[in-house]
């Protein structure tokens, strides 16, 4: 650890002298651009294209026959592509540098997977295809659910959820019937504070009670609360682990024999997989259902919200329970198991999550990752993305508060806090100072356990010169912060928009657009 202190960069004089950049007569700044709205640019009168004069006929839609434009832009395939392509260029992506989004695992998406995803017997299928013409994309969905059932140890998975969240909703809803398969439905999920928020929500949305379990000074489950709490009416627990601290939940085993001994389910958050996958098996500590985010750890990319993919694994008591429809082997083929087909080994499911199965671009790129990487590649990704955040934890840990520092190195993510930082000064500054030393912002004010929360994961596709490069500009941030510098709290001061009222933002969002003249009519 002293290595590593004597050998970190120093931080280099912040520039941040906004009154000496005079303002551009455009608004453009150097070559970023600013970009009018496409309606603002384009107009109702103007067309791309010359068409000849479409001749006139009856409508068949009578008197509901629009008579007026629509009122669309019209612009010239150039100013089309320039529009769109401006904007693209607005955005950060992990293609352009570190994204340290703690709990989001933006790790570098290789191009193997994209071009495996996009070959047409996989992008072009038909989710009605008869079975016996895509034999291939069935094995592909049966190959990935055996590595899946390998890696975690679990007995079975339910391929259909569509994301993290979704999964959860999965293995709730596998939960519920099998407490009312043996007559016993109770009404609690307990969640421990340090929970991702989308564990309380689901178990919200699936009409339980949540009630929240106490962490330890350490950062991990009060186990005695735990045990204190358990009860008839517990459900199930929800634990993320390794949890949203970036610690290993030590006690998982324990906290699963004295759930298990109280009759209830363990649900475990799995998104966070890429910090243990080869290392650890859930199956081994107790847990009755996981998902897996495959977008998160098995590579996909995911900014903006989209796309992914949350197959759920599942425990021997928890199989029979699971979602249709389900792939199956049956002698040389592969059988999508539907409500029309099942047997008695499904006649317990819970029922249908999905229209169709699962999230075919997901699952060839999570195939393509894993068998790229095999066992012993996927062992070395975990080994690699934990060695990374301790990197950054200790790197930074003289400038910066780390909560947990003191209990042992981290997992895949390095966890700090506000305390420390000069009166007045935030781990908002900090984050906006970070887009102008151009990195996305890490995970902020999450976890809740802990104040002011920065939450880094640089994952293991970051070189070492780059997790330089971060830590340089994190830690002349956190110096500033300390030192109180003023200018800090104007930051961005590079970005295409400065400061926004981040509450505005959020609670009154302005998605739509009015033609100004339209809007000032209806006054
Ligand atoms: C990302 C994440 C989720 C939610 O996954 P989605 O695919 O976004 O629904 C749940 N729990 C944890 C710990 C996560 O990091």
């Amino acid at each position: 650890m002293t290595m590593l202190k004597e050998g970190r960069p120093t931080a280099p004089q912040a520039v941040t002298q906004e009154a000496g950049i005079a303002a551009t007569a455009t608004g453009n700044r150097a070559l970023m651009l600013e970009e009018a709205l496409i309606f603002e640019i384009g107009s109702p009168d103007t067309t791309g294209v010359d068409f000849a004069e479409a001749p006139k006929v009856e409508s068949r839609l009578g008197n509901l026959a629009r008579t007026d434009g629509i009122g669309l832009p019209g612009l010239s395939e150039q100013e089309t592509v320039r529009h769109y392509t401006r904007l693209s260029r607005q955005n950060y992506a992990i293609d352009l540098g570190l994204f340290p989004l703690g709990s989001c695992t933006m790790k570098h998406n290789p191009r193997l997977n994209e071009k495996v995803a996009r070959m047409p017997g996989f992008a072009d299928l038909h989710p009605l295809a008869p079975q016996s013409t895509v034999q291939g994309v069935l094995a592909v969905i049966h190959e990935l659910a055996e590595w899946l059932v390998k890696l975690t140890g679990m007995h079975s998975v339910a391929m259909s959820p569509k994301a993290g969240a979704h999964g959860e909703l999965c293995g709730l809803l596998a939960i519920r019937a099998a407490l009312e398969a043996r007559g016993d439905a109770r009404s609690v999920i307990l969640v421990p504070e340090s929970a991702h928020g989308t564990n309380p929500a689901t178990a919200a949305f699936c009409g339980y009670k949540v009630e929240d379990i106490p962490a330890t000074p350490d950062g991990r489950v009060d186990l005695q609360a735990l045990k204190a709490r358990l009860g008839p009416d517990v459900a199930a627990v929800m634990i993320t682990n390794p949890n949203t601290c970036g610690l290993f939940e030590r006690d998982m085993k324990t906290i699963s024999d004295a759930v298990h001994a109280a009759g209830a389910f363990v649900y475990c958050d799995g998104a966070n997989f890429n910090a243990i996958v080869g290392r650890v098996r859930p199956g081994d500590l107790g847990v009755d259902a996981m998902h897996i985010n495959l977008h998160k750890t098995f590579s996909t990319p995911h900014g903006g919200g989209g796309p992914g993919s949350g197959p759920v694994v599942l425990s021997q008591a928890l199989t029979p329970f699971a979602p249709l429809p389900f792939v199956e082997r049956q002698g040389d083929s592969f059988v999508l198991v539907e409500e029309e087909t099942a047997d008695e080994h499904h006649a317990s499911s819970f029922g249908r999550m999905v229209a169709f199965h699962g999230q075919m671009g997901m699952f060839t790129r999570a195939l393509t990752y894993i068998l790229s990487h095999g066992a012993d590649g996927l062992r070395q990704v975990a080994s690699d993305a934990v060695l990374n955040a301790n990197y950054i934890l200790r790197s930074l840990d003289d400038v910066l508060d780390a909560p947990f520092g003191h209990s042992g190195p981290c997992m895949h993510e390095a966890l700090f806090s506000d305390k420390g930082l000069a009166e007045g000064f935030t781990t908002l500054d900090i984050a906006k100072g970070l887009i102008d030393e151009g990195f996305h912002p890490m995970t902020m004010y999450f976890p809740l356990v802990v104040h002011g929360a920065m939450l880094v994961e640089p994952t293991e596709t970051e070189s070492k010169a780059a997790l330089d490069q971060f830590i340089m500009a994190l830690r002349s941030l956190a110096e500033r912060a300390k030192a109180g510098d003023e200018a800090l709290k104007g930051a961005p001061y590079f970005a295409p928009r400065r400061r926004l009222d981040e509450t505005l933002a959020a609670r009154k969002p302005v998605l739509s657009w009015t033609d100004p003249a339209l809007a000032q009519a209806a006054e």
